[in-house]
C-alpha cells in the first residue's frame, strides 16, 4: 500500500513543473532564432498549460525588471506559434497572421525580455491587422497602431526566429538600461 507521501508525489509527477524565470531563453540561445511550428487543432488542451508558464515567467519579469507586455512560447522553448499579451487583460495569439502593414513607420527604442538590460531602436509599421485562433480556437482579428502594433511585431518575429538586435536601425541603435 502507498503511503500518503508517495502518493503525492506519484500525483506531483504526472504534472511538468511551472516554467520560471530560469527556463526563459536568452540572447545567442539558438532556439531564439528557429522558425516556429503552427499549433495543430489536438495541441488545444496544451495550449493552456504554456499559456500559464509564460504568465508565470511574464509576472517575474514585471517584478525583476519592471516592464514585460507579451511574451512569445519559444522564449520559454516551447517552439509553437503563440503569443500570450497582458496590458489591461490576458490575450492568447494561436497561429497568429499580420498583414495591411502600414507603408508609415515609426521609431523607438525596443526592449525584450530575452535581453532584458539591453534596448534596440527599431523601426515599426504604425498599424497591423492581426488574424489569430483565441483559447477557444475562434478565429479573430484585432485592427492595431501604434503600441500595440510594434508590440505584436516583435513577438510575431519571435515566432520567425527574428531577434530586435535583427533589426537595429543602425550600428548605434544599441542602448544599455539604466
Ligand atoms: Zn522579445
Amino acid at each position: 500500500m502507498l503511503t500518503m507521501e508517495r502518493h503525492l508525489q506519484c500525483q506531483l509527477s504526472k504534472f511538468a513543473p511551472m516554467k520560471t524565470l530560469d527556463d526563459l531563453l536568452l540572447l545567442g540561445d539558438p532556439r531564439l532564432y528557429q522558425v516556429c511550428d503552427p499549433v495543430l487543432p489536438g495541441e488545444l488542451p496544451l495550449v493552456k498549460d504554456w499559456v500559464a508558464d509564460m504568465h508565470n515567467v511574464m509576472q517575474e519579469i514585471r517584478e525583476c525588471y519592471h516592464f514585460g507586455r507579451a511574451i512569445a512560447a519559444p522564449q520559454l522553448g516551447i517552439m509553437k506559434r503563440v503569443i500570450y499579451m497582458n496590458i489591461d487583460r490576458p490575450v492568447v495569439f494561436i497561429n497568429p497572421v499580420l498583414s495591411s502593414l502600414s507603408d508609415e513607420k515609426f521609431e523607438l527604442w525596443d526592449d525584450c525580455m530575452s535581453f532584458p538590460n539591453l534596448l534596440v531602436k527599431v523601426m515599426r509599421h504604425k498599424r497591423i491587422t492581426i488574424d489569430y485562433l483565441d483559447e477557444n480556437w475562434q478565429p479573430q482579428q484585432w485592427h492595431m497602431e501604434d503600441a500595440l502594433s510594434e508590440l505584436l511585431q516583435h513577438e510575431y518575429d519571435h515566432l520567425e526566429g527574428i531577434l530586435c538586435t535583427m533589426r537595429a536601425v543602425d550600428e548605434k541603435a544599441f542602448k544599455w538600461r539604466n
